[in-house]
């Protein structure tokens, strides 16, 4: 309940404007900006340092050059471009990183010319990952996109296969049907609870049906899937991946868990104590904010560290919010 209202709350945020502007004033100013917590910076060159960082630990990394719904088609050959950069940048840096993208980044969303758009853009960034050895992870957007998205991930899995991987959400009803037809075609899933506001129609509401149907589609995975990702930082369903993962005889080295850049960093390091596979989903970029409040929403203990951190200038850091 409070969880929704939190959501709520950050989707008005989210489409303020006057809000957005001073947010994105104060934000990432200095190493000690408030959205510096979740976000590694607004350049390339920030997620590479990042990344670095995260190697040195023993994590991999996901990054992800933030920006979504994009109107204009030379809007989404400019994301392209970077994103193509960025590949260059993990090879030429020798990181240990995949990249995570967004489809209405690369024209999912312009009416008329935009799926084909936005498959050719897909098409030359998984060419170009292949050839540096790198993997594309699809991420799932709001349920509008759900469809669509499946579509362009069919069409490049069919095309490129095991260089290309998506995203399902376990709030909504279809995935589990969804799980299975990725488990049939051999596709990688990442199977996350899902970050969006979607109604009952479609969406489990309540907390408890949201982590029941995270749990089931995950033992699916583990049983029939191509390493899970499994993307949570709850402790409970992270337990149940390995109980599932002896359950079905999958070796730590067949699945990793993926956790969220400055979420539950003692749970991460513990993790690689304990000897799994751990990726860190890293985003950067300048245009932030968006999923800066999806983050802000998902817990009410963000809000009050922003407001500490704005209006006492002493940014709590505790590893546990
Ligand atoms: C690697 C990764 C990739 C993702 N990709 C997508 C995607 O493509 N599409 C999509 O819709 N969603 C995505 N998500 C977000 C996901 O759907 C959830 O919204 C988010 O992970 C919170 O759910 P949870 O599984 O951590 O469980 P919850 O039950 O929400 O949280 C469990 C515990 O984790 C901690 N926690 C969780 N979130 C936060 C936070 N924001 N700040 C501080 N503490 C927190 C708290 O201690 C909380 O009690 C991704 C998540 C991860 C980890």
């Amino acid at each position: 309940m409070i969880q929704q209202l939190s959501r709520r709350l950050m989707y008005i945020v989210a489409e303020s404007r006057s809000i957005k502007k001073l947010a994105t004033k104060h934000g990432m100013k200095d190493s000690s900006g408030f959205a510096r917590r979740f976000i590694a910076g607004e350049t390339s060159e920030d997620a590479i340092t990042a990344i670095k960082d995260l190697n040195g630990m023993g994590m991999s990394a996901s990054l992800d050059l933030l920006g979504e719904n994009v109107k204009t088609i030379e809007d989404t050959h400019k994301a392209r471009d970077t994103i193509l950069d960025l590949l260059a940048l993990i090879k030429s840096n020798n990181v240990d990183s995949h990249i995570s993208v967004k489809l209405t980044q690369l024209g999912l969303n312009i009416p008329d010319k935009g799926l084909k758009v936005c498959k050719d853009n897909m098409q030359a960034i998984v060419e170009a990952a292949e050839k540096n050895n790198v993997f594309v992870r699809i991420d799932m957007e709001g349920s509008g996109c759900t469809e669509k998205t499946l579509g362009v991930f069919r069409y490049l899995h069919k095309k490129y296969g095991e260089s290309v991987g998506i995203v399902l959400q376990s709030y909504l009803y279809r995935t589990e049907s969804d799980v299975r037809e990725m488990n049939k075609i051999g596709a990688k899933v990442r199977l996350c609870k899902g970050a969006y506001l979607e109604p009952e129609i479609i969406a489990f509401q309540k907390k408890k049906m949201v982590d029941l149907n995270y749990d089931h589609c995950l033992e699916l995975l583990m049983k029939d899937g191509n390493f899970p990702a499994v993307a949570t930082h709850d402790n409970r369903l992270m337990d149940k991946a390995k109980e599932y993962a002896k359950k079905h005889d999958v070796s730590p080295e067949k699945f990793e868990f993926q956790m969220i850049y400055g979420i539950r960093r003692d749970v991460q390091r513990q993790i690689i104590k304990d000897g799994y596979r751990l990726r860190i989903y890293v985003p950067f970029g300048k245009e932030w904010f968006p999923y800066y409040t999806r983050r802000l929403g998902e817990r009410i203990d963000n809000l009050t560290f922003i407001l500490k951190s704005i209006y006492l200038e002493t940014p709590d850091d505790k590893d546990t919010v």
